[in-house]
């Protein structure tokens, strides 16, 4: 506490987040980070911009990030998105930071699960924006009849974090239609990581002007490293997240991360190879732990969450963590018995399996 800072310095509580160990023999599955490496395309777009003497790096990026969003809008061609439709930036965290301060900062409250993405109510802090959390229902499920009410607008991850739970379409296209004078945000961080037909509300936002969905390179693509995320909806949407970038950073992404994210954007064969491999992962993870007598909630992210019934969850972690195996425990209430799980490789898969069972049967 300081004499030096201001009012709204004194009443922020900061986002905590997950930890980046520096110790490098970890099997580290507590940040959802893939574990897989990047899209080959990345590292000869990186080089490729380097070039012999990176003198590309003298020149100031592209502040509209043209290519960046023609690959995203050539990515979803099938819902017919135009590049005008894309805003991107800094990880899906700043983009989300724009559209808590261009979109959801009207005087009234906004709504979000009580249970979801521990950054939304830090924006609403930061932006002094209002929000009501909307209690999940008994299975953690989002109930949409519950948000019947007055909301200056909406904001959901899709799946949900940390619980991983799918949302219908049809549930997002009911929020949207029961408030058209209100922003609905859906945050499809893990998306990609659902079961096939692919169940994205971008295939909503042009018949949705209030719609907004929010995407990241960090997970499917395995980009976490490099801060890329973008929104899409219909252009008035875009327009007001533009006005904002220009007035706090009009070079949001610097050469290299742009580079990186179109190529990343154009190999639609490496993203499909990798999220299959995390599905099958998840799947055999999740057999296996249900074996051991965990409840574990059906997840259409790269995690899971999971519980055992006799095992304290922070005990069950820190024991894991004794085997050099890092994963997420929340302190909140009703999910501190709860355990967040990252999928890692095949390996990582079975190392923690091995470790979860030393520890149950020792
Ligand atoms: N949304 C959700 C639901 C997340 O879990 C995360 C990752 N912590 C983000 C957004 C932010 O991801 P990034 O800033 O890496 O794009």
């Amino acid at each position: 506490m300081s004499q030096f800072w201001s009012p709204l310095v004194h009443r922020l509580t900061p986002y905590v987040p997950g930890e980046q160990p520096k110790l490098t023999d970890l099997v580290k599955l507590n940040t959802n980070e893939n574990p897989y490496p990047p899209s080959p395309r990345v590292v000869e777009a990186i080089q490729a911009e380097l070039g012999g003497d990176a003198a590309r790096l003298r020149l100031y990026p592209d502040p509209n990030a043209d290519q960046l969003r023609a690959a995203v809008a050539a990515h979803f061609s099938a819902y017919d998105i135009a590049p005008a439709q894309v805003f991107v930036g800094n990880g899906s965290d700043e983009v989300l930071a724009h559209v808590f301060m261009g979109l959801l900062c009207h005087g009234r409250p906004v709504l979000m699960p009580d249970i979801s993405y521990s950054f939304y109510p830090v924006y609403c802090g930061l932006y002094g924006i209002e929000h009501r959390a909307v209690p999940l229902g008994e299975a953690f499920d989002i109930r949409v009849d519950d948000y019947r009410q007055d909301a200056g607008g909406i904001v959901i991850a899709n799946p949900n974090a940390p619980t991983g739970q799918l949302l219908p379409l049809a549930d997002i296209e009911r929020l949207a239609t029961e408030h058209p004078e209100s922003p609905v945000v859906i945050d499809e961080a893990y998306i990609d990581f659902a079961d096939d037909p692919m169940p994205t509300a971008i295939a909503l936002v042009n018949r949705h002007p209030n719609l907004l969905v929010v995407r990241t390179l960090s997970k499917s693509h395995a980009l976490a490293g490099l801060r890329v995320g973008y929104a899409i909806g219909q252009a008035v949407l875009i327009e007001a997240l533009e006005r904002i970038k220009n007035s706090f950073n009009s070079y949001p992404l610097d050469r290299l991360a742009l580079v990186a994210a179109t190529a990343a954007m154009t190999d639609s064969a490496h993203l499909d190879a990798t999220r299959r491999a995390v599905m099958a992962s998840r799947q055999w993870l999740t057999d296996a732990m249900t074996e051991m007598g965990f409840e574990v909630l059906p997840s259409a992210a790269n995690f899971i969450f999971a519980r055992h019934p006799q095992h304290d969850a922070a005990q069950l972690a820190a024991s894991l963590r004794e085997q050099r195996i890092i994963v997420r425990h929340f302190k909140a209430a009703r999910i501190d018995q709860h355990l967040r799980i990252s999928i890692g490789t095949d390996l990582q898969c079975r190392a923690l399996v091995d470790a979860l069972k030393s520890i149950l049967n020792p």
